[in-house]
């Protein structure tokens, strides 16, 4: 597995953890709002951050960093992810999985070798409309799999859906919810479409109009449950201004 990317600190990403996030190329997917086209097109045209690099980074972050956050792309494409996963737990970091969700067997595999800490999974619209939005068939059972393994397992989780109103009607936000209700998933966050990204796989959303903040926040209230609006930076939107996550 190349990593194609390292961010060295957040505090955003991995709940409740400080973690560093590391970026492998290419996806089955092809959301219209990825803002990540060259990893998922042309990841070679991405610098190699070299193992040697990253472990010795790891070492001398000791103490200070909590975990590892995986992320792309889409990770599970990787038949070298559980071995890195490994590494990775070997040196006594947690390890927080980003996926689309595509690849069950992988992350029963980790899960089972390697304990996951949490684990962000992709819910990219109703079932029987998710090629659309992924433009790619046949992947929303997968993706429910996974969700549903997560579950039962107690496995840390969180669901994620970015919203563009081209993509998403507010009729379908009901639809996912009593769908992720069903595979036992709680915490669902909608997050803003971003705007101002230099490139997505699909530029023409750019110039649409999509939901305000505030509408998204009433979709997330409408819906119920444990749903919530995430803006731009990654922290929740409520009605007095921007909260961050961790509040
Ligand atoms: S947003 Fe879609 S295309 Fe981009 S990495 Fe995630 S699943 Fe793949």
């Amino acid at each position: 597995m190349i990593i194609r990317g390292l961010q060295p600190f957040s505090m955003l990403d991995f709940p409740g953890k400080f973690s560093c996030i590391v970026f492998v190329g290419n996806c089955n997917f092809r959301c219209p709002y990825c803002h990540n086209p060259s990893l998922v097109f042309d990841p070679e045209s991405q610098p190699e951050v070299t193992r040697e690099y990253f472990f010795d980074f790891l070492s001398r972050r000791q103490g200070r960093l909590d975990g590892v956050v995986i992320s792309g792309g889409e990770p599970t494409l990787h038949p070298g992810l559980p071995g890195f996963v490994d590494m990775v737990k070997n040196m006594k970091y947690l390890v927080k999985l980003d996926t689309n969700g595509t690849n069950p067997e992988m992350v029963r595999r980790i899960h089972e070798a390697n304990r996951i800490d949490y684990i962000a999974i992709d819910y990219k619209a109703p079932a029987a409309r998710y090629s659309l939005v992924t433009r790619n068939a046949g992947h929303a059972a997968l993706v429910q799999q996974t969700i549903r393994y997560a579950a039962e397992q107690g496995i840390p989780m969180e669901i994620r859906t970015t919203v563009h109103r081209d993509l998403l009607g507010e009729g379908d936000f009901t639809i996912m919810r009593r769908e992720l209700d069903g595979l036992g998933a709680k915490r669902w966050y909608l997050q803003q479409f971003n705007t101002t990204s230099p490139e997505l796989v699909d530029d023409s959303l750019l110039g649409r109009p999509t939901y305000s903040d505030l509408e998204l926040l009433h979709i997330a209230e409408a819906v119920g449950g444990d749903t919530h609006a995430r803006g731009l930076t990654g922290s929740l939107i409520k009605h007095r201004g921007v909260v961050k996550v961790s509040d």
